[in-house]
């Protein structure tokens, strides 16, 4: 069996995120690269979370062929493979249909600094795409278009929210924290009568991330 390990890591991912309450039913899917061979195990279509085994899990090459798999991939297939061709800092894809970032997708062409911790670690703004039509290549392009070298999320609009990493720890935490940002700023908008609510002062955020990084947590090798 091709990419056990990544298969495993499919699945656990899928359970996590239902746990986490960022995906239901079968919406949302999942996907990790394999550095070496530049293949793909990514969520089969259609099965419910608790009932996926490593065993539907698909393979697929960098083109979105099946490679391996008894399964049918899943349908947004072409925009994992899309993203993972053009940037080379995204080896995890964490794809969900959550509630406040989905709202944000309809109001706002991204969302705007609002707390802190999400400022930081993901991004300022996170930016939101134009409308891409769905399990087509136009939709990968979408999120392409909205990407830079350092993306680490893009809301899609009309749709939900996709995040990347270099492992599914990375993308699972930045779908959490946009989430949560993307909710405080809905409700803050909402108890402000639609008037913008107090933002994150833009221009700190890079002095404020370099700070993060250096001072943040225990020093490496004190943990
Ligand atoms: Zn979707």
């Amino acid at each position: 069996m091709l990419l056990e390990a990544q298969r495993r890591r499919v699945v656990e991912v899928g359970l996590e995120a239902l746990r986490r309450g960022i995906v239901h039913g079968t919406a949302g899917n999942f996907s990790e690269r394999e550095r070496e061979t530049g293949l793909i195990a990514i969520s089969p279509s259609g099965i419910p979370y608790p009932e996926t085994t490593i065993d539907d899990v698909v393979i697929v090459d960098a083109q979105g062929n099946v490679v391996e798999g008894k399964r049918r991939p899943s349908s947004e297939t072409p925009m994992h493979t899309m993203v993972m061709r053009q940037f080379d800092h995204v080896d995890a894809i964490v794809h969900t249909h959550s509630h406040f970032a989905t709202v944000v997708s309809t109001i706002r062409p991204y969302l705007p600094p609002i707390l802190t911790e999400t400022s930081l670690v993901v991004g300022a703004r996170i930016p939101v795409t134009r409308y891409g039509l769905t399990a087509m290549e136009d939709i990968g392009e979408s999120v392409v278009e909205a990407m830079t070298p350092a993306s680490r999320a893009v809301i899609m609009r009309n749709h939900g929210l996709i995040t990347f990493g270099q492992n599914f720890d990375q993308a699972l935490l930045y779908s959490m924290l946009v989430e949560e940002a993307a909710e405080v700023y809905v409700q803050g908008l909402a108890a402000n009568g639609g008037r913008e609510p107090n933002l994150v002062p833009e221009e700190l955020v890079d002095e404020m991330t370099v700070r993060f990084n250096t001072s943040y947590g225990q020093p490496a090798g004190e943990r």
